[in-house]
């Protein structure tokens, strides 16, 4: 007799999102992604993907750039705006070449782009390929959460807990915490922290980073006026002392 335990558990089926307004691509994605094992959603604007995305996050999402009420690129750029998507793998599909550039560029952070009219064959595969450099990263990346005394991060959830109390972090400071747990005791000037937190295209004041430690300070110090965590180098920058977590 077959029990439960004897069936064959199936494979995981990644999820994909076509946000695309026009019924019959969508057709002809979701049948074909399908066929190749993939498990579809559809949305037909921007606002449907907002939702079902905020519900449960895809794995890939595909996202046509024309779409009523709010554009593709708009939706884009809202999705890296929020740290729970910030890394949504997202490929572009295009009818325009001339866009690509800016699909492509810090502005909107797709992750690839494909332009129409494209066949359904070439979509799977990118999507596909897209998978493999996303799950190479993980595996290949630092330790997915840090733990040490009174602090725990969990950097694919973007979650932090102090003493056992979760914090609200904005993705900069979430980002610049992630960094100083990953480089204790060393000495790093704003301007080191700008380029190896921000990435070397921003161009912010380096004073910036003062606002960002002052904020971090708050959630994670026990007494931000007398921080033991980030401390401060007198004219050179800042250093995390890890050593007074506990
Ligand atoms: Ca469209």
């Amino acid at each position: 007799m077959n029990t439960a335990a004897e069936v064959p558990r199936e494979r995981v089926r990644h999820k994909v999102l076509v946000v695309e307004d026009e019924h019959d691509i969508r057709e002809l994605l979701r049948y074909n992604l399908v066929q190749q094992g993939f498990a579809v959603e559809e949305a037909a604007d921007g606002a449907e993907a907002l939702d079902r995305i905020a519900r449960r996050a895809p794995d890939v999402v595909l996202l046509d750039l024309m779409l009523p009420r709010m554009p593709g690129l708009e939706l884009c750029r809202r999705l890296r705006a929020q740290p729970d998507t910030a890394y949504l793998p997202i490929i572009v599909l295009t009818a325009k070449g001339a866009e690509v550039d800016r699909v492509l560029g810090l502005e909107m952070g797709a992750d690839d782009y494909i332009v129409k009219p494209f066949s359904p064959r070439e979509v799977v595969a990118r999507v596909r390929a897209l998978l493999r450099r996303v799950n190479a990263a993980s595996e290949h990346s630092v330790p997915a959460s840090f733990e040490q005394g009174r602090l725990k991060m969990d950097f694919s959830t973007y979650e932090v807990f102090v003493d056992g109390e979760k914090k609200d972090l904005a993705l900069r400071e979430f980002e610049l915490l992630k960094f100083f747990v990953q480089h204790p005791m060393r000495v790093y000037g704003r301007e080191q922290l700008l380029d190896l937190v921000w990435g070397r295209d921003t161009f912010v004041e380096p004073r910036t980073i003062d606002v960002h430690v002052r904020r971090l300070r708050q959630q994670i110090e026990r007494d931000d006026s007398n921080p033991e965590l980030i401390l401060t180098v007198r004219s050179v920058g800042y250093r995390f002392n890890p050593d007074a977590l506990g």
